[in-house]
């Protein structure tokens, strides 16, 4: 199941600029760390961003169920 989520994106709020950063969820995996455009480096292995990542392979499950 969770190779099918490999290419589902992840949106990480910046906490100085409040932009959304993009990025596959696989590449979230195995980064601690992401660069946003204000320059701020924004940590990945926060518990908000854990429960994000949980609930958009919950809805991600929930869209493949309804097909
Ligand atoms: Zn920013």
């Amino acid at each position: 199941m969770i190779s099918l989520l490999s290419d589902t994106a992840i949106r990480i709020s910046c906490f100085n600029c409040s932009s959304k950063v993009v990025k596959p969820m696989k590449w979230v995996k195995s980064h601690n760390r992401v660069a946003c455009k204000c320059g701020t480096s924004i940590r990945l292995n926060t518990p908000q961003l854990i429960v994000e990542i949980a609930r958009d392979e919950l809805s991600f499950a929930s869209l493949n169920w309804a097909v």
